[in-house]
């Protein structure tokens, strides 16, 4: 048996859980406290693939699979090819991540790892199959959707799609340019577009994705990811990998979850960006976040606050929720109208207020201001 107590317990070792664990034993501070990592999975999958885009080199750097420094956007009858600079957008492989988390990770003594299934948190307890750990703070990456079905304050979209990488007998790629939001698919009264990460000109991820409450069947995308192809010179495929993705987009307050000793972290504590479902970078600037703040002994509900861009998010998804077919027409005047230099700060959060002013501006404010209504009165 296991000893059952430690200063900090992180439930869930996937890209928040991982790198939490990282950052806090890279530490000195935490080098006398014990950590404890429970995963039910092992991890040993490609299950997914992040992107996202930075500028300059990240200290991830080492597991980046493939940079893009161009990027096509396509909606109605608007289309631009541009440049990416000041940034450049990433890929990583999650084997690769887990695996380099995990052979670092192997390192530190104060960190125990385990594969168990966490079945409740209380109280600062975890238990598990195997047995109950007690955690002076814990950090939760699990994430229940049924929290959200409770609810109806705020709207829960899903970015859900299906994801194949595909080889093509023709090259039919530009293996410098990604297709950020390709809108030429038939919305059929939703968002819907194809992502394109091109591997090499012969060699593509293609993901079908809709911004939308609810999912498809499986086929569904596929065969839209297949009609796509058929308008390109592939000279046949064959589909070498296959990954889907459920990520919620909304404004629910997951941090009224949180108390002085558990803290939700990664999708579960609401670290996706809900207007665009992009959540990696996310998690790797708030696991840096984070640890500072432990170090400065605050209670953990104090951890994360509510900034302007979690209400323009709220007002962003209370009209897509409202008109699904509107996407596409609401990204096409985001880009026809602002720079993607902007664009990018503004996803990241870090815009100026004028910046922000001027992005407003390109929508149809009418829509933007009967939401802000609503939600006033
Ligand atoms: C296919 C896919 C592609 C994505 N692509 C991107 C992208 O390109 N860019 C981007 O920014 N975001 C992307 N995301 C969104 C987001 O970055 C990922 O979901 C990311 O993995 C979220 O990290 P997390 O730690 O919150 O959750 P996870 O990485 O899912 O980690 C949670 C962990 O908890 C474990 N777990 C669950 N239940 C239990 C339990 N009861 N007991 C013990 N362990 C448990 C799971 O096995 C998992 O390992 C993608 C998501 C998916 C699904």
């Amino acid at each position: 048996m296991l000893k059952n107590q430690y200063d900090y317990i992180i439930c869930g070792g996937g890209a928040s859980g991982l790198l939490l664990a990282y950052r806090m034993c890279n530490d000195p501070y935490f080098k006398d406290r014990s950590l404890l990592l429970i995963e039910k999975d092992p991890k040993d999958r490609n299950d997914r693939t992040w992107c996202f885009w930075e500028s300059g080199e990240g200290d991830l750097e080492a597991m980046v699979h493939k940079t893009w420094n161009h990027a096509y956007f396509n909606a109605d009858d608007f289309e631009m090819d541009f440049s990416l600079q000041p940034f450049r957008y990433k890929m990583i492989r999650s084997l690769d991540f887990y695996q380099s988390m995990k052979s670092k990770l192997a390192e530190f003594d104060q960190l125990t790892q385990i594969k168990a299934s966490v079945s409740h948190i209380k109280d600062g307890w975890v238990t598990t199959e195997v047995q109950s750990y007690q955690g002076g703070m814990v950090f939760s990456s699990i994430y229940n959707p049924k929290s959200l079905s409770h609810q109806k304050k705020y709207p829960v979209l899903l970015q859900h799609f299906v994801g194949q990488v595909v080889q093509t007998q023709k090259p039919c790629f530009d293996p410098d340019k990604i297709e950020f939001m390709n809108f030429k698919v038939p919305q059929k009264g939703n968002t819907r577009f194809m992502y394109v990460l091109p591997l090499g000109r012969n060699k593509a991820l293609l993901e079908y994705t809709l911004f939308s409450q609810n999912v498809l069947e499986r086929k569904e995308y596929k065969d839209a990811i297949a009609d796509f192809l058929k308008e390109l010179p592939t000279g046949g495929y064959e589909i070498l990998e296959e990954e889907e993705g459920k990520i919620p987009m909304t404004c629910y307050r997951f941090d009224l979850k949180n108390n002085s000793k558990l803290l939700h972290i990664g999708t579960a504590g609401g670290w996706t960006k809900p207007s665009t479902g992009y959540t990696f970078q996310r998690i790797n600037e708030k696991t840096k976040e984070l640890v500072d703040f432990l170090k400065k002994g605050q209670p953990l509900s104090r951890f994360g606050k509510r900034t302007r861009f979690w209400f323009y998010d709220l007002l962003f998804i209370d009209v897509l929720a409202k008109d699904n077919a509107n996407g596409a027409k609401l990204f096409k005047k985001m880009f026809e109208k602002n720079s993607p230099e902007v664009i990018f700060q503004f996803l990241d959060e870090k815009s100026t207020l004028w910046q922000e002013f001027q992005i407003m501006r390109s929508f149809d404010v009418g829509q933007f201001v009967k939401a802000l209504l609503k939600r006033l009165f």
